[in-house]
């Protein structure tokens, strides 16, 4: 294969599997929905899980997104040293997306900053984001594509406390933002913390964690206890689908965490929505594929 045809391959792929993952909830966010529909007792609850299913199922029959606000393109590079198309990456992800954005067809989402002007095809200055990490001795290349939509980003926010407010302060920060600005990540939510490092690195840290796939814990013991403390918290709030009360809130917390100085205690918090499109793909350098979120798609 020419580095041409390699280039048209993986443009291709990319595309593709963006307008699959703004259509189809990966399989993980598809299970919990189903047992957290399960464990539902009241009719308005049980109501609004089933017309997201029913929305899910018509979105897969009309081969339409399964939300309107098919949301800004981040994709989450892990690229090995050897794959082929390590220069090119930048340029395909932005032909992918333009692609992407008529092949979906994806909601025009990229307004350009003091122009004020929507692009008109998702793609401006420094969009689609994209967050790089650089993999020795491997010639693969892992994408995660995440769907920002506006209203589970909405209740984005990062901040530093002083280091004497402790992990109580940190607690405090998330549960003031999700009750105050949750509602508008269209509930059950998935809660994403990053912690230490300066306020960017808490920031970006929250994102990442909202790549993990659900059911899975931090490996320290102490952060994972305090994952399931939050989780058990804010579901005791009962926020519910839609926001309408129910039994449980959220669809999981993930915490990811970064050494601090020794004066300061950042904390990031990024919130997904119920249609958590967040999609894993590893493509290698022969320019074949793998759906890791989306086991078996027919892309
Ligand atoms: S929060 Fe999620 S489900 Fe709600 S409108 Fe935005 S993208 Fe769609």
């Amino acid at each position: 294969m020419t580095k041409e045809e390699m280039r048209e391959k993986f443009i291709d792929i990319i595309a593709r599997f963006t307008v699959y993952s703004g259509k189809h909830l990966p399989d993980d966010v598809h299970a919990k929905l189903t047992e957290l529909r399960k464990v539902e007792t009241s009719d308005m609850a049980k109501i609004i899980y089933d017309a997201m299913f029913d929305n899910l199922e018509m979105a897969k029959d009309l081969d339409r997104p399964c939300c309107q606000d098919t949301g800004v393109l981040q994709y989450f590079v892990q690229v090995g040293t050897g794959f082929p198309l390590i220069d090119d990456i930048e340029y395909c992800l932005q032909e992918a997306v333009k692609r992407a954005t008529v092949l979906g067809p994806l909601r025009h989402n990229a307004v350009e900053i003091f122009d004020e002007k929507n692009t008109g095809n998702n793609v401006g200055t420094r969009i689609p984001w994209i967050d790089w990490e650089v993999i020795p001795h491997s010639d693969e290349v892992k994408i995660y594509v995440y769907m920002a939509g506006g209203g589970c980003s909405l209740p984005g926010t990062a901040k530093v406390l002083m280091p004497l407010e402790g992990y109580e302060g940190i607690v405090k920060f998330v549960f003031d933002q999700v009750t105050s600005y949750g509602i508008n990540a269209c509930p059950p939510l998935l809660i994403g913390i990053g912690i230490g490092g300066s306020v960017e690195v808490a920031a970006k840290l929250s994102k990442k964690a909202l790549l993990r796939p659900l059911g899975t814990h931090n490996p320290n013991p102490l952060a994972a206890e305090l994952e399931s403390k939050i989780e058990a918290g804010l579901n005791a709030i009962h926020i519910g689908p839609g926001g309408l009360s129910g039994e449980n809130s959220v669809m999981g917390v993930h915490i990811e965490q970064a050494a601090r100085h020794p004066a300061t205690l950042a904390v990031g918090l990024s919130t997904g929505c119920w249609a958590h499109r967040r999609a894993v793909i590893k493509i290698n350098a022969a320019m074949e594929y793998e759906t890791i979120s989306h086991k078996g798609a027919k892309i």
